[in-house]
């Protein structure tokens, strides 16, 4: 599967590579370069529409939900084997539509998005729930736990793969018939996968793939009656458009948005771990993750010297061509995300906060169109200004001071979000009394971002409701039903008198 610049693309529905009812295209461009990457059909309502039908008979014949286990876990496997043997490729393409470094999505992203498939292949084969027994003492209850039906998939675009990969993972695991719309601005490796899965021996009309526009097709999977459950990875603005949108046939929700996470270092942190751990946190992939440290709160008594030792190591984030070796940090996804980020840069050194270092465009040799953005530090921001309360969605770092561990901790929690956070300190008293006090779906003890498959990840509050990874995600794939079943064989009931008819006679 050679990458190819500038071909077009289809979508996918019911097996088939297919281009919109609307006759239109969307041009995928690199942002780094602004060199046309592809073309990709501007989906339609209508194509949604034949989409869901596709999925909906492949659920109904249980072409996918019933077949033999061993099966489906095997054409899951062979897929995670067909990504891992089309890593480089996939990578390269994730690369030329994002404007992020390679390195990211060669020696991250794939070989995640590989592990975290072979652990999703295996999920429905260790079902865990209440034992069966003879609750009500005259019937043997037990549970099942089966797929939902059809499932629409709504995706960012700030890790294409990975995220198509925790959204198609645990809902095709659990039986599931997939309608997946990638984010506008990067469809082209959720197509190829769906070429895979194809090859893998997923039946058709199990994943389909509808490319085009949030408010188009978006929002008609949102709203389509015969979605079972929609699931968006995004924007939280554009969560309360699709929780809306789903009311009208009680579709289900899941929902993982934004964040804005706290990263608190106490004063007996090891600072050159934390200063480490912050670059990481804030940097990758150009601060485009919703997990990223934005807010790095320091204890008074080793402020100047964390932030002195933190402007170094940010200072030294390698911006340049995507595809160089030695590029930290590639572009950022558009130029009205690099206007959106410096707006808020600007609107923070307007209302009072320092710029430490960054604070503008990068100019980057040869790539004149890019959208590169300076790595950025901002101090002196006050707890309710905008920089610290909203999420920049950039490579941008605020800095603040604080005191006390009580004020640390409100402060943390002081935010709309509640996705991810982390702590760093040696002492295990104050890392748990904070493990406790954070309201986010995440703490990390002296590191940030890291995840593994068998571990949750999703928000609190306005970060959403619902988990990705893990068991707990394949949960949301899935309904409970309770199966009760008579021991007695008795026609009267002692109980049937309360309905009808006089007390059973002892
Ligand atoms: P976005 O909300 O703009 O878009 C996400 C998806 O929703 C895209 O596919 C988009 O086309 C679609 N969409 C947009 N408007 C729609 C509408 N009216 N109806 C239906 N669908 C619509 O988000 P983005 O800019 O692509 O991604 C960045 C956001 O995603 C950030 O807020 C980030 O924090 C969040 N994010 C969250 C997680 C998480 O796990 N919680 C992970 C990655 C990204």
């Amino acid at each position: 599967m050679a990458v190819q610049v500038a071909t077009d693309f289809r979508m996918f529905i019911d097996g088939q590579a297919v281009e919109s009812a609307s006759g239109r295209w969307i041009e995928v461009r690199d942002p780094a370069s602004g060199r046309l990457v592809g073309r990709v059909p501007d989906g339609a309502p209508a194509d949604v529409d034949r989409a869901v039908a596709a999925a909906r008979a492949a659920f109904r014949d249980g072409r996918w939900s019933s077949l033999w286990l061993p099966d489906r876990v095997a054409v899951l496997n062979r897929l995670a084997d067909l990504v891992e043997a089309h890593a480089a490729d996939l990578a390269e393409l994730e690369t030329r539509q994002t404007g992020t470094a390679l390195k990211l999505r060669k020696d991250s992203d794939l070989p995640a998005a590989v592990d975290q498939l072979r652990f999703f292949a295996t999920a429905a084969r260790h079902l865990e729930g209440k034992a069966a027994a003879e609750y009500s003492g005259s019937h043997t209850s037990l549970i099942r736990r089966e797929p939902i039906g059809v499932v629409g998939q709504v995706a960012p675009w700030n890790y294409p793969i990975l995220m198509a990969i925790w959204k198609i993972g645990p809902a095709l695991a659990a039986g599931n018939s997939v309608v997946f719309k990638p984010a506008t601005a990067t469809p082209l490796t959720a197509i190829r996968l769906a070429e895979l899965a194809k090859e893998a021996g997923l039946p058709d009309g199990v994943f389909n793939v509808v490319t085009g526009r949030g408010d188009s097709v978006g929002a008609a999977i949102a709203g389509h009656p015969d979605v079972d459950l929609v699931s968006l990875t995004g924007d939280s603005a554009t969560g309360q458009k699709i929780q809306a949108l789903a009311a009208g046939n009680l579709k289900r929700v899941h929902l993982e948005l934004g964040g804005k996470a706290p990263f608190v270092v106490y004063d007996d942190a090891d600072l050159e771990a934390a200063a480490r751990g912050a670059t990481a946190g804030g940097f990758v992939n150009a601060g485009q993750d919703c997990t990223a440290a934005t807010r790095v709160y320091v204890q008074a008594g080793i402020y100047d010297a964390f932030l002195g030792r933190l402007t170094e190591l940010v200072e030294g984030i390698r911006v340049g061509d995507p595809f160089a070796a030695e590029t930290d940090m590639g572009s950022l996804i558009s130029q009205a995300q690099l206007e959106r980020v410096d707006g808020f840069v600007q609107r923070a050194r307007q209302a009072g906060a320092r710029i430490v270092t960054g604070g503008g465009p990068a100019r980057v040799a040869g790539f004149e169109a890019g959208a590169f953005y300076r790595p950025t530090i901002v101090a002196d921001a006050a707890q309710d200004s905008e920089i610290v309360q909203q999420e920049v969605f950039g490579p941008v770092l605020t800095v603040l001071r604080f005191d006390t561990e009580e004020e640390v901790l409100a402060r943390a929690n002081d935010v709309r979000y509640g996705l991810a956070s982390s702590v760093w300190t040696r002492d295990v008293y104050r890392a748990m009394r904070a493990a406790r006090a954070l309201n986010f779906g995440a703490v990390w003890v002296n590191d940030h971002l890291p995840l593994t498959p068998e571990m949750p990840h999703g928000g609190f509050k306005q970060s959403g409701f619902g988990k990705d990874l893990s068991d707990y995600s394949f949960e949301e794939y899935t309904q409970v039903k309770h199966v009760m079943i008579d021991l007695d064989a008795d026609a009267e009931k002692s109980w049937h008198y309360t309905i009808f008819g006089d007390p059973k006679a002892e």
